[in-house]
């Protein structure tokens, strides 16, 4: 036998009866699963809603053109989020662009910022 008490997942409580129990009941099962898709799903889910939102930012500003300019002021109007993103990248400058998907921008001086799009990952 273990010498180690099986706690319930969810309560805690010390469990009684089959070795393989992870739950005290039902209700105990239902509540840890709902837990675990609050604290996993849910969030990941927001964060990519924000992140495609600032894609839209981005590519409302950049209509058809390469590259832009607008202010920070201005991203922020349109619900702009600076701590979404998706990845980084540094030019040979060492310039460093942040991303949301193929769209990215350049903090430039006095919260100006240069709107990129990338066409593709090289
Ligand atoms: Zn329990």
């Amino acid at each position: 036998m273990e010498p180690t008490t099986k706690t319930c997942l969810s309560c805690q409580k010390p469990l009684k009866g089959r070795i393989d129990k992870k739950f005290c009941d039902d209700y105990c099962r239902n509540n840890y699963n709902n837990q675990q898709r609050a604290s996993d799903s849910t969030p990941t889910k927001e964060i990519i809603q924000h992140l495609k939102k600032n894609r839209l930012v981005l590519a409302g500003f950049l209509q058809n053109e390469e590259m832009t300019k607008t202010t920070k002021e201005r991203l922020l109007a349109k619900g702009f989020q600076f701590k979404y993103h998706t990845h980084h990248y540094e030019n040979k400058k060492g310039n460093v662009y942040v991303f949301c998907f193929e769209y990215g921008y350049l903090p430039l001086d006095h919260d100006w910022f240069l709107i990129v799009k990338r066409v593709s990952e090289s």
